[in-house]
């Protein structure tokens, strides 16, 4: 079978670009490898989506799961490892199998950004998170300490507050980036401690991690920590398009405004593209130009 389009990624943006392809009756395959919904059903709360004053991350996300699914979009788990061009068609390889389709929407997003530090890998599930709200169960009581300034760490902290009983926040600047209102909140936290103009320089256990080191302004520290959730951004799931399409120098797909790449039949839509503003809204906002280019573009094929 040749699909009109494969969509890669089935978050806000995959989801979205599937249910316009599907409501213009083209035939859609979308591939995701962890979690249909995407990053966004990690959240516990979503308040910024216009049309839930509140709505946890996972409702929506499976909401918008499930009315690409009413619409008759094939789904599949599975991680492409290559994707190729020839005559016309893609082919996306997934596995030992490979899919084909006239058009390809690219909206694989982005994974948490990695500390880089010494232990960090041995410790991943073993104090180390990069999920707050899917581990943070785990430090009941306990003390946990959140790396990063933005909105992730921010709200990271204060699900931990609720959970844990101590909260250190490191980052590295003297300012968060984090929205002020949520920042402000965070700061009345009895039991939440922001270090500032902090780096961690190093993790310390063997099989559990028990201390985390700190570079504070210039003097080490070390804290006694029983987890450590590393919200420092993204990195983009690009390494496979690397000789594929055009990346700029941080990995992010570049776009015109039409979410075309440099490969003609090619979009990409979400985190995964450069772009200024990662928000759910920007996401399903890019599914949305992607896929309604994409319908044009098929539109001017010939049968
Ligand atoms: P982000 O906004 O890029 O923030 C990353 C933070 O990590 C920054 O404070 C940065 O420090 C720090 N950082 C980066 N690399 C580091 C390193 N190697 N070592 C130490 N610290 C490092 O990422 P994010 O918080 O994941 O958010 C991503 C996007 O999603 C943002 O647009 C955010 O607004 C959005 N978001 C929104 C919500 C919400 O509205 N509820 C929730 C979560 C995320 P500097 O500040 O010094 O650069």
């Amino acid at each position: 079978m040749i699909y009109d389009c494969i969509v890669i990624g089935g978050g806000p943006a995959g989801l979205s670009s599937a249910i316009y392809l599907r409501r213009a009756l083209k035939s859609v395959l979308l591939i995701e490898k962890g979690v249909f919904g995407g990053q966004i059903t990690t959240s516990p709360k979503v308040e910024n989506y216009p049309g839930f004053k509140e709505i946890s991350g996972l409702e929506l996300g499976t909401k918008m799961y499930e009315q690409s699914k009413e619409l008759g979009v094939e789904t599949m788990y599975g991680e492409v490892s290559k994707i190729t061009k020839n005559e016309d068609l893609f082919q996306v390889f997934v596995g030992d199998k490979q899919y084909q389709s006239k058009v390809v929407i690219y909206a694989t997003g982005a994974s948490p950004r990695k500390l880089g530090v010494l232990n960090e890998e041995k410790l991943v599930g073993s104090g180390i998170s990069y999920c707050a709200t899917c581990d943070g169960a785990f430090f009941k009581g306990k003390t946990v300490c959140v790396v990063g300034g933005g909105n992730t760490a921010v709200d990271d902290a204060l699900y931990l507050s609720n959970v844990a009983q101590k909260v250190y926040v490191i980052h590295r600047r003297d300012t968060f980036r984090g929205e002020p209102v949520k920042v402000a909140i965070l700061k009345e936290k009895e039991n939440v401690s922001c270090i500032m103009n902090a780096t961690v320089k190093e993790v310390i256990g063997d099989s559990q991690v028990k201390q985390i080191v700190l570079n504070v302004k210039g003097k080490e520290q070390t804290l006694d920590v029983d987890g450590i959730f590393v919200a420092i951004g993204q990195v983009p799931n690009t390494t496979i398009l690397e000789d594929f399409v055009p990346l700029n120098d941080n990995g992010y797909i570049k776009t015109n405004l039409q979410l075309e790449t440099s490969v003609a039949g090619f979009y990409a839509a979400g985190d995964v593209r450069e772009k200024q503003v990662r928000q759910l809204t920007t996401a399903t906002n890019d599914g949305t130009i992607a896929s309604v280019m994409a319908i044009e573009y098929l539109n001017t094929l010939k049968d």
